[in-house]
């Protein structure tokens, strides 16, 4: 057994155990059982209805969109999405669920299986098995600390539709739970089926975290409930982790307990000891029939399926020669992918296989900088794929050299004009004329006639400070490979 993912305690070894619950907003213009908007930041209480408020007499109507939804999460995350599936009341009272209790999917959840596959930063990958995914209603939102006493209740969340997808205990670090939130957030945002917006709510993470000798049964759990970004649960099971570790090292037990992480304080603290399932008296909801699927329904469906990124990544490997963890970076975001691709698709270089590379390199350096330098992202960029494309084929076609194109690049990216036009503007083109390079060389060599000697007679880093020289009297666009081979031949 590897113990890469063990933890060394006073009294042996610890193996950390830890299991997601997942929640995510299904996009969707209104609710899960009414037509109100789900628009985020609205005055609160301007997007609830009769329905939502429960007031008495009305019925819940489902939105076919949001099962859409949760059918095409199912098939993305490769489970199995049931024909026939039913919605569950889950009673409990709290101040922002009005009717008293959740309409959620208990004993039949429309999607069970699945798993995805998560990017360690060792370049390996780990399989993930996912239980199931159920459709379920949002909860209001109590606010404590607008006035000192008392609690106001917003209901514009109140129903909006949320796909609760939930982890087999497969994951042995606080790092493979990152990653897991990475890479579902990804596939969740290819599929446009939860916009992964983390800090306003909209896929958020419940962590169940617990720590047992290896090989033996699992340890007691305590559950952290609602934690809203990956760095964020990254922090909350690392300090869950010690807390445990702690307690059982001192022989003490771990209360079976759902935590809450305070992000300022870097801690999680005990909110309320479990609640067993049954506390929940789950029944079917009487309001809505079982939810029947039809087999045609489903492949439609399938029929809208993106490339996700698992097979991008394939194909951009295979495809332009590119590294596992470039393709990772490229294929992160759907519209850094989609720009990459463009961009490769309008470059005239021969060398295609090179052009895909290098345009890789200056996506991922040059203009990553330059986006994060000035908070832009790819789409609100100036720069067109297409001119990406063409930088990258003026330094392979020797038009200019590497080092003059950051300058363009610079350039570019401020005026928006396209670089072969800035490279005739500013003079820049590269001098591979052997004639004029030779003539600075003799003039060169002339003048540092002694380093010239010392060269000669062994002292071979000098050559570096030859070409250093033309490069600066040819004001950096001499090309290089031709300063090298002149300057060798000059100096035997
Ligand atoms: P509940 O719905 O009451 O929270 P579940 O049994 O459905 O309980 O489990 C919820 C989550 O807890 C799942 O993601 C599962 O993988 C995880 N889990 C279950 N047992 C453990 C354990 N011993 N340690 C860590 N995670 C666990
Ligand atoms: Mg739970």
């Amino acid at each position: 057994m590897s113990t890469q993912n063990l933890i060394e305690g006073k009294t042996g070894l610890w193996e950390v155990v830890i299991g997601l619950e997942v929640h995510a907003q299904v996009v969707s213009r209104s609710k899960l059982f009414c037509g109100c908007s789900t628009d985020f930041g609205a005055e609160p209480n301007s997007q609830v209805g009769f329905f939502g408020a429960s007031m008495p007499g009305l019925l819940p109507v489902l939105n076919q969109v949001c099962v859409d939804q949760a059918i095409k999460t199912g098939l993305g995350l490769e489970g199995t999405v049931h024909l026939v599936s039913a919605f569950d009341r889950k009673n409990y009272f709290y101040a922002d669920l009005p009717s008293g209790y959740q309409i959620s999917q208990f004993a039949r959840p429309i999607v069970t299986g699945g798993h995805l596959d998560i990017d360690l930063d060792d370049g390996q990958s780990k399989r993930i098995n996912i239980t199931r995914i159920h459709m379920e209603q949002d909860a209001g939102k109590s606010i404590h600390d607008l006035h000192p006493q008392k609690t106001y209740i917003d209901l514009n969340r109140s129903g909006i539709a949320l796909m609760e997808i939930v982890s087999e205990p497969e994951m042995r670090s606080s790092a493979e739970a990152m990653a897991y939130m990475k890479k579902l957030r990804t596939i969740l945002r290819y599929l446009g089926t939860c916009d992964g917006n983390m800090e306003q709510g909209s896929l958020r993470a419940d962590a169940n975290v617990s720590l047992h000798r290896p090989g033996t049964p699992f340890g007691t759990r305590a559950e952290i409930k609602n934690v809203n970004s990956v760095r964020f649960v990254g922090q909350a099971i690392e300090y869950e982790i010690y807390r445990q570790l702690e307690i059982l090292e001192e022989g003490g037990e771990i209360a079976q307990e759902t935590r809450l992480f305070d992000p300022t304080k870097g801690e999680t603290r005990s909110m309320r000891s479990k609640e067993d399932a049954h506390d929940y008296r789950y029944f079917p909801d009487p309001d809505l029939p079982p939810l029947r699927l039809s087999q045609a329904r489903i492949e439609a469906v399938r029929a809208t399926m993106p490339e996700l990124p698992d097979a991008k990544r394939a194909r951009l490997m295979a495809d332009f020669g590119l590294s596992p963890y470039d393709a990772s970076v490229i294929v992160g975001e759907q519209e850094i992918a989609a720009y990459y691709e463009q961009a490769v698709a309008a470059s005239q270089a021969k060398d295609h296989a090179q052009a895909a590379k290098m345009i890789a390199n200056w996506l991922m350096g040059e203009v990553f900088a330059a986006l994060n330098r000035d908070s832009k992202t790819i789409e609100s960029m100036a720069l067109p794929a297409n001119h990406l494309a063409q930088l990258v084929d003026l330094i392979l076609d020797d038009t200019i050299s590497g080092k003059i194109a950051k300058d363009v690049f610079a350039k570019m990216w401020d005026s928006g004009k396209e670089p072969a036009v800035l490279v005739d503007e500013l003079g820049l083109r590269q001098i591979s004329d052997t004639g004029a390079i030779e003539k600075a060389i003799d003039e060169l060599l002339a003048r540092d006639a002694e380093k010239v000697g010392e060269y000669k007679s062994g002292k071979e880093q000098l050559f570096g400070y030859f070409v250093g020289q033309i490069m600066k009297v040819m004001q950096g666009k001499a090309n290089p490979g031709v300063v090298n081979e002149l300057l060798k031949k000059k100096l035997v």
